[in-house]
């Protein structure tokens, strides 16, 4: 058989695609599962953004663009970054890719060379430690004191940090634990990263989906850290556009310089069609993506409410993204619905399998006794779906 090669060998599919393939395996033989594992908004892109493709391809926006994205994207991401961080990004500050994931890959190989220490808070997104690997680097995994809330300090990056880090990888709003960062915090973070010479990735996917009266901030906008920093962001989560494919990145010169290198080998150009899709997304009309955070927001309130009042789980309340993210630890070595709990995985199957509900366990975010509901499904989903792990739960012994 053919060989292959050991990058890909220590490859671990995503755990958040496993348990959604097989709820989707039960959908398909009939079950009606509810699904809290998905990872994209269940509205539609708004019609604005779709009637903006049809025009591109009418208009005959079907060739190459620039291998890092059309001028006029690049400008409406440039005016958008300054809207919500109050920094300056030129054009050539800029690289459009596919997707924020594909704006991840490019940023880790381009700044990750083997036996390099990055340092990643726990939980953590599943995406960053393959990226990480992949690159050769080593990950260092950074627990979140439990009275922090979450929130990571630099009490806990101090504990971490040695002389062979050299990044740091942020996500704030948090995919799975929806916290995001006080701008007090992170500008300490800011001082530590300068302090210790640190890159910082910084993934800001979520950032207009927060809630409350909740401030989020870049981190690039401390002092010394816009030349250490590099800004992910896209279209996907904010503009419900996960199937158009379209990120971008913002960061010095010579880092976004050498990404674009790599892009021009690999994918070149993202889709022409999707760029000038996010390019009305950025500079058209934006009250859709309020009325989508707001109806987040209330799923947000009616979940949070209904697993707290469900015995021996705790949620906190998320302040960003449209992720739950749930304490299970008091089930531990109990039984549901015949199966001794060991952890998250346990339950999830639990659910799965007797009440047609799809959770995504902790253990691929890096925290085995918690698990992730994404409220990006219907209210009435949610209330089936709740209804559904309640009982289960009343029937355990
Ligand atoms: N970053 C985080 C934290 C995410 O949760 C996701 C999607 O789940 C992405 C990046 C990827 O987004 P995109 O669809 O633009 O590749």
């Amino acid at each position: 058989t053919l060989s292959l090669a050991n990058r890909v060998a220590q490859l671990k599919p995503s755990p958040t695609m496993a348990i959604d393939s097989k709820a989707k395996a039960l959908i398909a033989q009939g079950n009606d599962v509810v699904n809290f594992g998905a990872g994209e908004p269940d509205f539609d892109t708004p019609e604005n953004i779709r009637e903006a493709a049809i025009q591109a391809i009418n208009h005959g926006h079907t060739r190459y663009t620039a291998v890092g994205g059309i001028e006029a994207l690049k400008k409406a991401i440039a005016e958008r970054i300054h809207l919500d961080t109050g920094l300056h990004y030129e054009p050539d500050e800029i690289l459009v890719s596919v997707g924020a994931k594909h704006s991840l890959y490019n940023a880790v190989m381009a700044l990750v060379n083997p036996g390099d220490g990055v340092l990643l808070p726990v939980p953590y997104w599943v995406t960053y430690p393959e990226q990480i690997t992949l690159a050769e680097g080593v990950v260092q995994y950074v627990p979140i004191a439990p009275d922090h809330d979450g929130e990571l300090r630099v009490e806990d990056l101090e504990k971490v940090v040695t002389h062979a880090s050299r990044g740091l990888m942020l996500n704030s709003p948090s995919n799975p634990s929806g916290v995001v960062i006080r701008p007090s915090v992170l500008e300490e973070i800011a001082q530590f990263a300068v302090a210790h010479d640190l890159w910082v990735i910084s993934d800001e996917i979520y950032n207009r989906l927060v809630y409350d009266d909740t401030v989020h901030a870049s981190i690039a906008r401390f002092p010394e850290m816009r030349e250490r920093t590099l800004i992910i962001n896209g279209v996907s989560k904010s503009y419900a556009m996960t199937g158009w494919r379209i990120g971008y990145a913002a960061g010095p010169k010579h880092l976004i310089k050498a990404m674009a290198s790599l892009q021009s080998q690999s994918t070149s150009n993202p889709s022409t069609i999707s760029q000038y899709a996010a390019l009305e997304a950025l500079t058209g009309p934006q009250d859709e993506v309020d009325a989508m955070r707001r109806e987040f927001d209330r799923r947000r309130r009616y979940i949070v409410a209904r697993l707290n009042a469900m015995e021996g789980l705790a949620a906190s309340t998320p302040q960003g993204a449209f992720y739950v993210w749930v304490n299970m630890a008091a089930w531990k070595g109990r039984q549901v619905g015949g199966r001794v709990i060991r952890d998250a995985d346990d339950l999830a199957l639990a659910w799965l399998e007797q009440a047609n509900v799809a959770v995504v366990p902790g253990s691929g975010f890096g925290m085995p006794d918690y698990f992730r509901m994404s409220y990006a499904t219907s209210m009435e989903r949610i209330e089936t779906g709740l209804d559904r792990m309640e009982q289960l739960l009343e029937s355990a012994e």
